[in-house]
């Protein structure tokens, strides 16, 4: 099989989860999965090789384990973008908007230096709201970000749209409807 399919058949699909009618893609069996784990860290960075990256951001929770493997790939430093009030030191902070109402996510204010290239990780973009307010927060920071890279692509939500709308190449591996 092609890498995509082997990529797309080691995710699991959970029906009605979180809630009815939605479709979870859980990537925990991908990750479980040493070939398949290996092979998608592989195919998301092989652009970047031999780029001076300086740092990986990676969105809590899943982007931290795939961003943690990156980072070591690259040679690049983890940056973790979080939930609010998790992180111990001074922070900076963005709102954005969920399905039912707001959230918070922030990042330690010395975590970035003005200039720094910045890969930013995620498992999945749906519909790029996550991922666009920490584009966002990385860009208050002075960041230069190269690429947000994500394994799933749920196109059809449109997040890959919003997040080239400012100026971010977008990197998916498999796409799901
Ligand atoms: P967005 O903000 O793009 O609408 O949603 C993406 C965020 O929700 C990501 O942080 C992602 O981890 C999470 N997410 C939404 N749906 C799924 C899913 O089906 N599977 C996984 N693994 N994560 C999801």
């Amino acid at each position: 099989p092609s890498l995509e399919e082997m990529l797309r058949s080691s995710i699991r699909n959970i029906p009605d989860y979180p809630k009815p009618g939605v479709m979870f893609r859980d990537i925990t069996t991908l990750l479980g999965n040493a070939r398949a784990f290996r092979r998608a860290i592989d195919e998301l960075v092989h652009p970047y090789a031999g780029s001076k990256i300086d740092k990986i951001a990676g969105i809590e929770a899943r982007g931290f384990i795939l961003g943690g493997a990156i980072a070591h790939q690259l040679s690049s430093g983890f940056v973790p973008i979080r939930k609010k009030g998790k992180l111990p030191h001074d922070t900076v902070r963005i709102a954005y908007s969920l399905e039912y109402g707001l959230d918070e996510m922030e990042m330690h204010k010395d975590a970035i230096e003005p200039g720094e290239k910045v890969i930013l990780v995620d498992d999945l973009i749906a519909t790029g709201g996550t991922a666009e307010a920490a584009a966002k927060l990385l860009r208050q920071m002075g960041a230069d970000i190269v690429a947000a890279c994500f394994v799933i692509d749920l196109p059809e939500l449109g997040g890959r749209q919003k997040l080239e709308a400012l100026g971010v190449p977008v990197r998916t591996l498999i796409e799901f409807e």
